[in-house]
């Protein structure tokens, strides 16, 4: 993958609130070119409303905002020429085509050249592309976010819950859209509460939490460095199977070794959900 040094996206100390709820709370991160970060938090961590400045959807109470060397919200028309946006609230036209869909919103740009064919194929939706979007699938709705999303060609690109609530098959390829983008070199940012999906796509992880940045790292050095691998042990005790979970490293271990009905032994990796509950005291969910 092609990242860079140069970060395309930069915030700074980000604070928001909504009247006296604060939503964000001194959020600072960087996405290089050709880099995913994955935003990991649960339901009310404030990762929506740190998208929704860093877009110039919402203006920052305090902070700074640098989108590939532009400052948000000052240079926003400038700045939203060049990213892309996939947002939970998925203002498709119904009564419309995907293809006219993704026309209207090239109009909007001002981009007469755009090859949507061949944007409809890449999202797989090359042979539905003239069916009204009001016959699509929630999965083909979201294909259609994206492909709406790339039709600038964006250098930076935003996905909120990109995946959320797709079958395996749709999220997979939706997944393998996002890494080619970064293959291009495009910065990704996305947000997730599914451990899975921040694991298996980004090249670092923020854990955000109450509006706050707990940790931000490479998803393998998270695990390794503050997460305990374990080993399920499985003995038979009698005529049952008794299972035993315990830390590798550990005088337990050898016990259980040492005893007689050993079956099986296999060691667990820590998830990131046992890394983030170890900073936030508290799982995804
Ligand atoms: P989710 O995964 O549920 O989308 P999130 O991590 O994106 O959650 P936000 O939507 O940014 O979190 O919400 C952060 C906090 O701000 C929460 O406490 C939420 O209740 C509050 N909040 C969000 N939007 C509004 C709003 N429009 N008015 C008032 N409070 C809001």
């Amino acid at each position: 993958m092609a990242v860079t040094d140069e970060p395309a996206l930069r915030a700074d100390d980000l604070h928001y609130a909504y009247g006296d709820r604060v939503a964000v709370d001194g959020v600072s991160l960087s996405v290089s070119r050709g880099e995913i970060l994955g935003l990991l938090g649960p339901n009310g961590a404030g990762k929506s409303t740190t998208i929704k400045m860093l877009i110039g959807l919402l203006p920052p109470a305090a902070g700074r905002i640098e989108v590939l060397g532009m400052p948000m919200p000052q240079q926003r028309m400038q700045i939203q020429a060049r990213i892309g946006v996939v947002f939970e609230e998925k203002n498709l036209y119904p009564n419309l085509s995907g293809r006219e869909n993704l026309a209207f919103f090239a109009r909007l740009f001002g981009l007469a050249d755009v090859d949507l064919d061949a944007l409809l194929e890449r999202v797989g939706l090359g042979t539905r592309g003239r069916d009204r979007v009001s016959g699509y699938s929630k999965g083909m709705r979201q294909r259609l976010t994206v492909a709406r999303a790339l039709v600038n060609r964006p250098d930076v690109l935003f996905l909120d819950e990109p995946t959320d609530g797709l079958d395996p098959v749709s999220a997979r390829s939706i997944r393998a859209l996002i890494r080619a983008e970064a293959e291009r070199g495009v910065a990704v940012l996305l947000t997730t509460h599914d451990m899975y999906e921040a694991d298996a796509l980004s090249d670092r992880v923020a854990f955000i939490n109450e509006g706050r940045i707990l940790a931000l790292d490479a998803p393998e050095r998270l695990k390794l460095t503050h997460g305990q691998r374990s080993v399920r042990v499985r003995r038979q005790v009698g005529d049952t199977v008794e299972e035993t979970v315990v830390a590798l490293d550990g005088e337990e271990l050898r016990a259980l070794i040492g005893r007689d009905g050993l079956l099986t032994i296999h060691t667990e990796e820590a998830t990131l959900e046992d890394v983030f509950v170890d900073f936030a005291g508290r799982g995804l969910e």
